[in-house]
């Protein structure tokens, strides 16, 4: 049985047009038989099922090329280490890749995990055991002990079921590297960034230009992706040298950078929501309050130095790290479409290209992804409103009118209001020290 979908607006993926009263016929394997206008299509036969969404605008599926699965929208960087068992960790991952579904992303990626959560939630949606996104994912992400992930005291070290390797030296990196891909993993994430700051360059590199370039090429030696996390100036240029194929942040790029980028065609995914969001929302009373006017620094940097590599055409993907408390599932990973308009010159139309068609990049089946024509396979969402006028109402979920995999429709029950269990937040039992002093204060 074929599907036949009419769409009164329909954005392809592929170029920035919007083409009216389109007809896309779905084949019983979930690819894209045809699209075209309704006049030249084929007509459906008996038993075939027509779909109408004349009144909505259709688009290709959302990507979020950033999103972290087994963080559990976390408040802080122990809680997305310590407490909270792996198996809790997965069963909870699946809930907020369900959420990022439902809020029109049929397809994510997932950058580091614990254990093999993502790999797990990944597995469980293929096999049909679940409803969720089409998942790639990484493992630990690997890094120095100069690595930014590296947040414990030589006393306690890396602990097994952190999102981080601890790699002392390139030998052990390797040896990660292979494991990983012996697990399963869809691509390597490098942590290069280091974490001591350097005002107008960002942070150090936590590996030398020699240890990027021997992980990546032992990574695509063995035929697989790699994405880097790199803040600061120096990182970046170690990993575009190096060639590698996504490059997270970016904020600090630096002409030199963006030349091997050019070079090596590595793609930039900067992830501006966690810094605007963490400037927006964050209150006094919050740790991360401290951190804010830094936030601001690297947003100004971001914002100068992304643009010239926008312009310069530096492919981009879009992710929304979505996994922080300030990022939760589902809620805003749109709103990084947003930025890109505002602050990195970005047409509505080129924002969706980069979330759907260059996303796809990342993914599994990635030629069959992110665009819709014949032979990709038919990922959509139907919309109500016209994003290219108004990126932002691809924010409001009451707006997306229907979602399907592969031609089928998807839907997801979501919990309003999830509860967080007692060993997800540690064990803080007063704020302050009731000294004599303090006590005799109140
Ligand atoms: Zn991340």
């Amino acid at each position: 049985m074929k599907k036949f979908i009419r769409c009164g607006k329909l954005f392809d993926g592929a170029n920035p047009a919007i083409y009216s009263d389109q007809t896309l016929v779905v084949e019983p394997d979930g690819t894209i038989g045809f699209v075209g206008p309704s006049h030249a299509a084929p007509r459906p036969e008996s038993g075939d099922e027509t779909i109408d969404y004349f009144q909505w605008f259709v688009m290709p599926g959302m990507i979020d090329a950033h999103v972290h699965l087994s963080y559990g929208n976390t408040q802080s960087a122990e809680q997305i280490d310590l407490y909270s068992p792996v198996e809790f960790r997965a069963l909870r991952g699946l809930e907020g890749a369900q959420r990022m579904l439902a809020a029109g992303y049929t397809g994510i990626a997932d950058p580091s995990t614990t254990g093999l959560v993502s790999l797990a939630i990944r597995d469980a949606i293929d096999a049909g055991l679940f409803v969720g996104p089409r998942i790639s994912t990484a493992g630990r992400a690997i890094l120095t002990a100069q690595g930014v992930d590296y947040f414990y005291p030589r006393w306690v070290r890396m602990p097994e079921h952190s999102v981080g390797f601890l790699m002392r030296d390139v030998s052990e990196g390797i040896a990660e590297i292979r494991q990983e891909i012996k697990d399963g993993v869809d691509f390597i994430k490098l942590a290069v960034d280091g974490d001591q700051l350097v005002a107008g360059t960002g942070l150090i590199s936590g590996m030398t230009q020699e240890e990027v370039t021997a992980l990546v090429s032992e990574i695509h030696r063995l035929g697989r992706k790699v994405a880097v996390h790199a803040r600061g100036a120096e990182g970046i240029r170690y990993a575009a040298r190096a060639g590698v194929d996504f490059i997270l942040h970016a904020s600090w790029m630096d002409e030199e950078g963006l030349e091997w980028a050019l070079k090596n065609k590595c793609a930039l995914c900067p992830t501006l929501s966690l810094i605007i969001n963490t400037i927006e929302f964050t209150r006094p009373a919050d740790p991360a309050y401290a951190f804010v006017p830094a936030q601001q620094r690297e947003l100004e940097a971001a914002i100068e130095n992304l643009s010239r590599a926008k312009a310069a055409g530096v492919p981009f993907m879009v992710g929304s790290e979505a996994g922080f408390a300030v990022t939760p599932y589902g809620e805003w990973p749109a709103r990084e479409l947003e930025y890109y308009v505002k602050y990195l010159g970005f047409t509505p139309a080129e924002a969706l290209i980069s979330t759907t068609a260059v996303n796809a990049r990342i993914l599994r089946d990635s030629d069959r992804l992110g665009t819709l024509a014949p032979g990709k396979l038919a990922d959509l969402i139907a919309i109500d409103g016209n994003p290219l006028d108004d990126i932002t109402i691809l924010q409001d979920r009451s707006r997306i009118k229907a979602i399907r995999i592969a031609g089928e429709p998807v839907s997801v029950a979501l919990n309003d209001r999830p509860r967080r269990t007692w060993y997800e937040t540690g064990a803080r039992f007063w704020e302050e020290v009731y000294t004599r002093d303090r006590v005799n204060r109140r």
